[in-house]
């Protein structure tokens, strides 16, 4: 972590909370988490469904509401989609771009980019997720693989949008998978996303984060490296005593 940026810590429900699970967890939550609020950017992801509930949960706070997804057309012919005019008015500041189970699930390197331009475009903050699987990190294919990914995502964005844009280092072989990254591991790749982003932008001044069965018991460590500036939390995200201690840690 720097001091010259912000740390920040947002929390990936996935396919876990309706909208009245996500309104206990933001008032058992927030009060836990309102004292790191000043210093720590703080988010939830929930599903589409919940984002209405989270946006007036958050009311008031500065507890930020995020989707998981976004599509990259304004309107139209894309069933189960949802475009980013939908997302600000069910009240959400952002979308994550390219999660790595959204990748699985096809999306391809020419949407996240195009996912990301639509965020920005609509004034709103993108999360891109960018990682490599582990038969890529056993041959020695990290590097390349997360700087492919972050150029393409990145190709368009000017240096004047870029305080709209968080990148979060998620290797896939660690998600949900109870394998965290070493602390190294996490600082030699957010170190590449940073280096690599600042061929567009300025890079000194992005957050990165790392993501990846991230916990109350390792996320001190993560994020005591100077290129990791907070987390991207799953599994730990879903109960609010493990999402604050997350936060405290980064505070
Ligand atoms: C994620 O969903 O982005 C993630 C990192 O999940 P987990 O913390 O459960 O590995």
């Amino acid at each position: 972590m720097s001091a010259s940026r912000r740390p920040a810590v947002a929390g990936n429900w996935k396919m876990h909370k309706t909208a009245a699970e996500a309104r206990a967890f933001l008032e058992a939550a927030i009060p836990l988490v309102d004292q790191y609020l000043d210093r720590v950017d703080v988010a939830v992801c929930p599903p589409f469904t919940a984002l209405e509930a989270c946006a007036a949960g958050v009311e008031g706070t500065r507890v930020g509401v995020f989707a998981q997804n976004v599509h990259e057309a304004e309107a139209g012919a894309h069933t189960g989609e949802v475009s980013t005019s939908m997302l600000q008015a069910a009240g959400a500041h952002g979308s994550l771009v390219g999660h790595s189970e959204r990748r699985a699930a096809g999306d391809t390197d020419a949407q996240v980019e195009a996912r990301v331009r639509a965020v920005l475009d609509a004034g709103m903050v993108a999360i891109l997720c960018v990682g490599e699987s582990l038969a890529q990190r056993e041959a020695g294919e990290t590097d390349s693989w997360v700087a492919g990914q972050v150029r393409s995502a990145l190709a368009g964005v000017t240096p004047d949008e870029q305080w709209r844009l968080v990148v979060a280092y998620e290797p896939i072989w660690a998600i949900g998978t109870g394998l965290t990254a070493t602390p190294e591991q996490a600082q030699d790749a957010c170190a590449l996303v940073r280096r690599v982003a600042g061929e567009g932008i300025d890079g000194d001044l992005l957050q990165v984060l790392y993501g990846g069965s991230v916990s109350p018991a390792n996320a001190a460590d993560l994020m005591a490296q100077p290129d990791v500036d907070g987390a991207l939390v799953g599994g730990a995200s879903l109960d609010p005593a493990s999402f604050a201690q997350i936060v405290a840690a980064a505070a």
